[in-house]
């Protein structure tokens, strides 16, 4: 059986669970095995609904004390589900949540852990896993042979699946004890109304210290955002700044994003920032040296002031409506 735990937000499926369902219906072929699906939550009953239109089979756990989440109580969720399945391979998305727990999951089941990333495929009944190190430039491959998995994801590594399944959803009980539980989760971060997550984002618009300051940036790069729809991101030397939260920082330090469309202003491109998001799709630099090392990865660069090329598309797009 290959296991998929399913990230969801605010009643709907993350983009991530999409991505396994890509890599999961590769790695059942290949092994014959079947697809399951694991959605734990408060009330995660509508998310699984969503989920049986990409997996045969979607497993619920629903019980009031794994939300807000916590590592451990996830950790049980996720092993106990996973023993009573008999899982031989554990699919969870490598974002900060997934990698705070998968590693539990991993030495809990006895299982390897191959850790963020960006392929896996069967071979001789074991994986082979591509791994980025070293900021991304070097890639090492993984092989193991063990009996069972769990595999965290980089995000953006597989594609999107597309649904097209008719499948069953069942409910387990998990017995949570209380060591599970006596993390008292801190306050999250209240989302923007309005304003598409980062890491779900298709298109990420990145503004950098160039902005010159915390007002520029709110007026023209956030302002350039909400005018496309887009998740905002940040340099970890705007957040070190003041001028954004921390939970916008791109890079090494900070998220992993893969967007369609990545949009960096004033951006230098420092190795630990191009970490963060050098698997997105196209990626359109601004910026006034036309020497930035941020043009060794774009795929469309503009040399140019930000305080001036910002507002010109922020009109054109105004112009177009
Ligand atoms: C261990 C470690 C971890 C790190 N983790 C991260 C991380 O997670 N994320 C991250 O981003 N960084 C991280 N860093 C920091 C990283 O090395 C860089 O310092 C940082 O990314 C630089 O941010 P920046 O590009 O906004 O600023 P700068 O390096 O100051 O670059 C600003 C850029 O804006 C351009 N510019 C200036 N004015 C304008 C203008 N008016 N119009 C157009 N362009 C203009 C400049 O030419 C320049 O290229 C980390 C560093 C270390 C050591």
């Amino acid at each position: 059986m290959i296991l998929i735990v399913v990230e969801h937000s605010a009643g709907a499926v993350r983009k991530s669970a999409l991505e396994l369902v890509s890599l999961g219906r590769e790695l059942a072929e290949s092994r014959s095995e079947p697809l399951a699906a694991l959605v734990i939550g408060a009330e995660p009953a509508g998310v699984a609904e969503q989920f049986a239109r990409y997996v045969e089979q979607v497993v619920v756990v629903a019980d009031a004390a794994l939300e807000p989440a916590r590592a451990e109580a996830t950790t049980r969720a996720v092993t106990e589900v996973a023993r009573s399945l008999e899982a031989s391979v554990v699919l969870i998305a490598a974002s900060r949540s997934g990698l705070s727990y998968a590693p539990r999951v991993a030495m809990r089941l006895g299982a390897a852990y191959l850790e963020d990333v960006t392929e896996v495929a069967s071979e001789a009944g074991g994986l082979v896993a591509t791994r980025m190190t070293y900021l991304a430039r070097v890639a090492t491959t993984v092989v193991s042979e063990a009996a069972a998995f769990v595999v965290s994801v980089k995000l953006g590594a597989y594609p999107v699946a597309e649904a097209g399944v008719a499948g069953a959803v069942r409910s387990l009980t998990v017995a949570l004890s209380a060591d599970d539980l006596r993390l008292e989760p801190g306050a999250r971060q209240a989302a923007v109304k309005g304003r598409v997550a980062l890491e779900e984002a298709d298109v990420v618009v990145c503004g950098g210290r160039g902005f010159g300051s915390g007002e520029a940036f709110e007026r023209l790069a956030v302002g350039l955002a909400d005018q496309l729809g887009a998740g905002v991101g940040a340099t970890r030397a705007v957040v070190d700044a003041g001028w954004r939260p921390y939970g916008e920082q791109i890079g090494q330090t900070g998220k992993t994003v893969a967007p369609a469309l990545y949009l960096a202003l004033a951006v230098s491109g420092a190795v630990q920032h191009l970490s963060g998001m050098n698997r997105s799709g196209v990626i359109v630099a601004v910026n006034k040296d036309a020497d930035a090392p941020i043009f060794k990865v774009a795929d469309y660069g503009i040399v140019g002031d930000v305080l001036e090329v910002v507002p010109a598309l922020q009109q054109a797009l105004a112009e177009v409506g």
